[in-house]
């Protein structure tokens, strides 16, 4: 009988997929994480044209190409006030490579990763798969994550802690200044902030700000990828920026898992970031007509719902059974203890759908609340 690692073994498969395989297959989904626009078509034909000449053939350099990086650069300075050097970009396959190779460089058999709990499901998983210690930590009732809490959680046995904001599963967006008191830690304690900003076009309320901004320690590393910006999940194109000789390690484990990121969907993603910046925009303000819609909905429906201020998720308490009878009735929701402990009685709503089907999963959804009460 073959021995599984320790590591692999701490993991399981998420618990997301089971619900779709739970739900008919004429269930309206409302537990995806990704937008339902397409990608804009200047990326789509940037990189078939590529293709076409025959420059996506071969391998890149494993940062990502000169053209892709500078284009990343760019984007930092125009959106961030982040001044990046080149140099201090990998390409990724999609944001969760770049939390892969962010957690694998600096996290050590036995060191803690503090993260969000609810949170997005790979920061337990990667903790695991890199022989760290998962170190969930609550939220606040308005579903932030309190600098303060960070902090007291920090040992000497912390190798990293991660921000996410705009949050996956919340929709909850961190304040400038909780931001700049990510940074404040990072320094003090001299830990590693693995900043997660996939999100960060998503916000309706208040603003989205970098700890990177705040801090010249070297001690934040910033996560991001073309995938909820420009609709292009499926060209799994991310990045990591940081310090020099962050980087350095991140490649290592980079360079001889990836080697590089995918050629064609590189030049999709240069032509995504340095093209016309409408589709985001647009994209931004529908999914704020639905988010207000749902919520409207689940108000009327007495549910309680910290307001997501960010991303393309709500997360209302829910009644026991709630989940269940949703699925029941054909709409995909994800039990929010999916995303941890903290998710216990809580749903994930993806409102990543049109607003005729979220209107009809409305009305299902407020069947369902009025049986289980
Ligand atoms: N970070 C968060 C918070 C996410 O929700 C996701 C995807 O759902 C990712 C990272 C990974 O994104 P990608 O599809 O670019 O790998």
């Amino acid at each position: 009988m073959t021995e599984f690692s320790r590591r692999v073994e701490a993991v399981s498969i998420s618990g997301i997929r089971e619900v779709f395989e739970a739900a008919g297959e004429d269930a309206i989904n409302l537990g995806l994480g990704q937008p339902d626009f397409p990608t804009p078509d200047h990326a789509r034909e940037a990189a078939v044209d590529a293709i076409r000449a025959g420059k996506a053939d071969a391998y890149t350099s494993n940062k990502g190409t000169e053209e892709l990086r500078e284009a990343i650069a760019a984007k930092h300075a125009r959106d961030n006030d982040l001044d990046v050097d080149p140099a201090d970009v990998i390409a990724t396959s999609g944001g969760s490579e770049a939390l892969h190779i962010a957690l694998e460089a600096h996290v050590d058999a036995g060191q803690e990763v503090i993260f969000p709990d609810p949170g997005f499901v790979s920061y337990d998983a990667l903790t695991n798969l890199a022989g760290g210690t998962p170190k969930p930590v609550g939220l606040r009732e308005d579903l932030t994550l309190a600098p303060e809490t960070v902090e007291d959680a920090i040992t000497e046995d912390t190798a990293a802690f991660v921000v996410n904001s705009p949050a996956n599963p919340t929709g909850a967006v961190q304040s400038p200044d909780d931001m700049r008191e990510f940074a404040r830690i990072a320094e003090d304690h001299d830990v590693l902030c693995v900043s997660d900003e996939v999100y960060e076009h998503q916000v309706f309320e208040g603003e989205h700000r970098s700890p990177a901004e705040f801090t010249d320690s070297g001690n934040v590393v910033v996560v991001n990828a073309c995938s909820k910006a420009y609709s292009m999940t499926g060209w799994r194109l991310g990045w990591v920026t940081g310090a020099s000789d962050r980087i350095e390690r991140m490649l290592r484990v980079h360079q001889y898992a990836q080697a590089c990121a995918s050629a064609p969907a590189q030049y999709a993603a240069e032509a995504a970031l340095t093209g016309p910046q409408e589709p985001v925009a647009e994209m931004r303000a529908a999914f704020e007509q639905r988010r207000n819609v749902l919520l409207d909905g689940l108000a009327e429906m007495g549910l309680e719902c910290p307001t997501p201020k960010g991303a393309f998720y709500a997360m209302p308490e829910v009644p026991a059974g709630w989940v269940d009878e949703v699925i029941d009735r054909g709409v995909v929701v994800v039990p929010g203890s999916a995303f941890g402990e903290g998710g216990e009685g809580y749903a994930r709503i993806s409102y990543a759908t049109d607003l005729e089907t979220l209107e009809e999963a409305i009305e299902i959804m407020g069947e369902a609340t009025a049986a289980v009460r």
